[in-house]
């Protein structure tokens, strides 16, 4: 019974697993690896369906009984037609899903058990159980998802080492864009914030590459019928890979060089600078910040893409040899976590939460719509937990009823309704009685909702985005509760804010200031909600401490001509 890691991607798919100390890739019967994520119906087969290259190759010729790139409609009610019959992305999914399983099963020559499934870090609920939809369809058991850029970062520590990192990696596949900012330092990995396009990647390059070819041959692409398009598009997307000269059948051949290819990309690589800036606004971070730009995604194959990345960094990205498949790698790896494999440390994938999670609120009696407030904010790091008071609107109301919605919009109910929960309240005048709501939401998707008024009485909602039995439950909320001590209350830091107050009380004047002054540095940094943040200034705190003992001891002076003389003055720029 095995367990494996899955990348579901939207051009391509593919399995791995962990064993004898490292990851191995799935092959197919041929010895490929990458399973091109399209379906086909043909209903001379067994299950009325080819999945993959056979599949891929009759797509491209241009047939109307086939689908690809259906994962960006994951999580929609949008149908595709089929063989007389329609199908959801989930259920195309299932296909890929269950030809990946087949392939391990025969490859591995064992039964698989379990599966970790990657999505990308801005899925939302829906899309992520539909996911483990398709999963279950294909006889798949899924416990967890995890993120794309957390599989791409594990894969990276397997390569490069286990030091503390910022890293911001650069998923570039065939149709979408994905940019993470991650930091990783002991068994954590931080996804701190998450930006991206779901319709930029390597066929926007490729319709550019046939636009230009179309150009050169005084055609209009809009005069090309379906499967004159396919043709030219085969011939653009094999263009941009070998550079050189391009064919397609009934065209002249054009020429197309790395120059050339850039200047078509220049629009594409616009977007993608946009993206970039907005990602280290979104994590409060600057590009000096970043140790290591990580280059992943059949599309970072580009030479262009890494010479724009280059001159956008300004210095060398790092490219792993086999880009397409370092997100299955991370998940691979994340496999032999799962089923406890000595030879690779536990881990703790942190997270963000994609989405804002909030209530519906009325300000006043007369409000028609509520509006949706905001509780555990987009980009937060997951696990979070914060809590908020909401007061009565009704006189002599007798009830709290709390509506749980996740979305960016303004009215509560544009927001997708999770669901609710209710507690009976004192009857007072409005706003004299109030409940305090809590949300703690984890990284397996999991929402637990609190409800507690003023008695001290509670009521709950779990909300998951699977089913899950009463162990697993058990389980999660422990994995919970050990989480979710806030830095400032960690026992650790507690015992360095107690000395640095010892000190305070000793001191006097300008050291008694600068004491004052470390204090809230130090509790300011670790109210940020950053694990990585919280880390490094315990750090500085017990250097400053450790020095501050010597001057106490008489070995180090205090004062140097006639100056404060502090270690290193710390640093408080807002990174909000
Ligand atoms: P996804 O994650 O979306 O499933 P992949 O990471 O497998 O996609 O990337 C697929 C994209 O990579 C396609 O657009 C394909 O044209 C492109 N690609 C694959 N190999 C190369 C290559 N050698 N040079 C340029 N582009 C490539
Ligand atoms: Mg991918």
């Amino acid at each position: 019974m095995a367990i494996i890691g899955i990348d579901l991607g939207t051009t391509n798919s593919l399995a791995a697993y962990w064993s004898g100390g490292e990851v191995r890739l799935i092959p197919d019967e041929t010895g490929e690896v990458l399973l091109p994520s399209v379906v086909s119906y043909q209903k001379e087969t067994e299950e009325g369906f080819v999945v993959g290259a056979a599949a891929k190759e009759v797509f491209l010729a241009g047939d109307t009984q086939s689908v690809a790139s259906f994962k960006r409609f994951m999580g929609t009610e949008k149908r595709y037609e089929l063989g007389g019959k329609s199908y959801k992305a989930m259920e195309l999914s299932a296909l890929v899903l269950k030809r990946i399983k087949q392939q391990a099963e025969a490859y591995l020559k064992e039964e698989i058990e379990e599966a970790i499934v990657t999505v990308p870090a801005y899925f939302n609920d829906k899309q992520r159980s539909d996911t483990k939809k398709a999963a279950q369809i294909a006889g798949l058991r899924v416990e967890r998802l995890i993120n794309e850029p957390s599989a791409a970062a594990l894969a990276y520590r397997l390569q490069y080492g286990n030091e503390d990192k910022s890293l911001l990696v650069f998923d570039f596949g065939g149709g979408t864009l994905d940019l993470s900012y991650v930091e990783c330092f002991d068994n954590v990995i931080e996804i701190v914030a998450v930006a991206g396009d779901n319709y930029l990647g390597g066929d926007d390059i490729d319709q550019a590459v046939a636009s230009y070819l179309c150009q050169e041959n005084g055609v209009a692409w809009e005069a090309l019928s379906k499967e004159e398009r396919a043709a030219v598009l085969t011939g653009a997307e094999a263009g941009k890979r070998t550079l050189g000269m391009c064919h397609v059948p009934g065209f002249s051949p054009v020429f197309l060089d790395e120059d050339k290819l850039f200047e078509l990309c220049m629009p594409l690589f616009a977007k993608i600078k946009q993206l970039f800036l907005r990602l280290l606004e979104d994590a409060g971070a600057r590009i000096s910040d970043v140790d290591d730009l990580i280059m992943v995604g059949g599309s970072s194959r580009l030479s262009v893409v890494k010479r724009f990345l280059t001159e956008l960094l300004g210095k060398e990205p790092i490219v792993f040899p086999d880009t397409d498949q370092v997100v299955a790698i991370g998940a691979g790896a994340y496999a032999g976590i799962r089923g406890r494999k000595e030879e690779i440390q536990d881990l703790l994938l942190t997270d963000v939460c994609p989405f804002t999670l909030g209530v519906e609120t009325f300000h006043r009696k007369q409000d028609e719509k509520g509006r949706l407030l905001p509780i555990i904010e987009r980009n937060s790091t997951l696990p979070a937990a914060r809590t908020q008071r909401l007061v009565t609107l009704h006189d002599y109301q007798t009830a709290v009823k709390v509506k749980i919605y996740q979305g960016e919009e303004y009215y509560a109910a544009d927001n997708l309704l999770l669901g609710e929960v209710s507690i009976e309240v004192e009857p007072k005048k409005a706003g004299k009685e109030w409940v305090d709501v809590t949300f703690v939401y984890d990284i397996n998707g999991i929402l637990h909702v609190e409800i507690e008024n003023a008695k001290g009485r509670r009521n709950q909602i779990l909300l998951a985005n699977q089913q899950l039995g009463e162990r697993e439950l058990e389980r999660y909320q422990k994995e919970l509760e050990a989480l979710l001590v806030p830095p400032l209350q960690q026992e650790a830091n507690q015992l360095l804010l107690k000395e640095a107050k010892a000190y305070y009380e000793q001191s006097t004047g300008a050291k008694r200031e600068w004491l004052g002054n470390l204090m809230d540095w130090f509790v300011w940094n670790l109210g940020k909600g950053r694990l990585y943040t919280a880390k490094r200034a315990a750090e500085e705190m017990k250097r400053q401490l450790a020095w501050l003992a010597q001057t106490e001891e008489g070995r180090e002076d205090w004062l140097f001509d006639g100056e404060l003389k502090q270690e290193q003055a710390l640093e408080w720029d807002d990174e909000e």
